[in-house]
């Protein structure tokens, strides 16, 4: 099994220590490699998101923790970036030129305008309540169109590029399983996640296996049932914890790792000295 992880906030952002809390972490557990990924800057101010100014400080902290511990572990520079519109994303130059070891692409807001401030976001990771006030108010209650405008979302922020790696895949159904009317089987759940698994394959990225809710509620994102899936159409995947506490940084990776085997995957894509490589899951 590999420890490594590659999203993971901090100080930063929303991440409740600072950087190098986690890494006396992950060596304290033996970790090979550890990726940094702070939410993105925004268009607008949030609590959970990194603000513009300090992006310098956080390149510069990063590094000097690269440097600092560089004989016990591989760290890695990277942000977790906001897919917003056609205006905000991945692919923009902003991001295209910051000097980033990998990017991870995510989808936490859908626009209900053009006009980008905190107010028009629906916000699909946040508390079931206002999840469902959302669906109520801009999707008339009905989960069907929420699920078709996150997975177009989702597959326009894949076709603009930019991203290594698409964080929380399926995202949409931690929140929406508990709607009425919600069906995996359905047609039209299955169509857009599956035309976003082909565009994924198509492109060639990475999807990670994101452990944040597995041990809390049995939670997987991709959901398990579909790695299967994904191991058919050779898709790379990884196992992430996505933690936000200093503690977390393993959790759900050994129950991760163990599925990922059961299912045929005898390989994860992994971060080594710089390059991906396809790494033996092990015994
Ligand atoms: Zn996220
Ligand atoms: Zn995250």
């Amino acid at each position: 099994m590999q420890l490594s992880n590659y999203h993971s906030h901090c100080t930063f952002c929303d991440g409740r220590s600072t950087p190098e809390d986690f890494v006396k972490f992950a060596i304290s557990h033996g970790f090979r490699a550890y990726g940094f990924s702070s939410h993105s800057p925004l268009p607008f101010e949030t609590f959970w998101n990194m603000s513009k100014d300090d992006m310098p400080e956080y390149l510069a902290e990063i590094n000097r923790l690269k440097t600092k511990y560089s004989n016990r572990l591989e760290i890695y520079t990277a942000l977790e970036i906001d897919y917003l519109d056609e205006t905000y994303n991945p692919s923009i130059a902003y991001f295209r030129k910051l000097p980033l070891d990998y990017r991870i692409g995510s989808i936490h807001f859908l626009p209900i305008s053009e006009h980008l401030c905190e107010e028009n976001m629906v916000c699909i990771d946040g508390s079931f309540t206002d999840y469902k006030a959302s669906l109520d108010h801009y999707f008339e209650g009905d989960i069907r169109k929420l699920v078709a405008r996150y997975f177009d979302s989702t597959m326009k922020m894949i076709q603009a590029g930019g991203i290594d790696i698409v964080g929380h895949m399926d995202k949409i159904y931690m929140n929406g399983h508990k709607c009425e009317g919600f069906s995996f089987d359905a047609d039209w759940y299955q169509e857009p996640f599956r035309a976003t698994l082909d565009l994924i394959a198509e492109k060639g990225l990475m999807v990670e296996v994101n452990t944040k809710n597995l041990v809390k509620k049995q939670q997987l994102f991709p959901r398990k049932e579909y790695l299967g899936l994904l191991k058919e159409m050779n898709i790379p995947v990884m196992v992430n914890s996505d933690c936000h506490y200093p503690d977390l940084v393993n959790d759900g990776r050994e129950e991760a790792f163990k599925l990922l085997k059961e299912i045929g995957f005898t390989t994860t894509r992994e971060l080594v000295k710089g390059t991906w490589q396809d790494i033996p899951t092990g015994e």
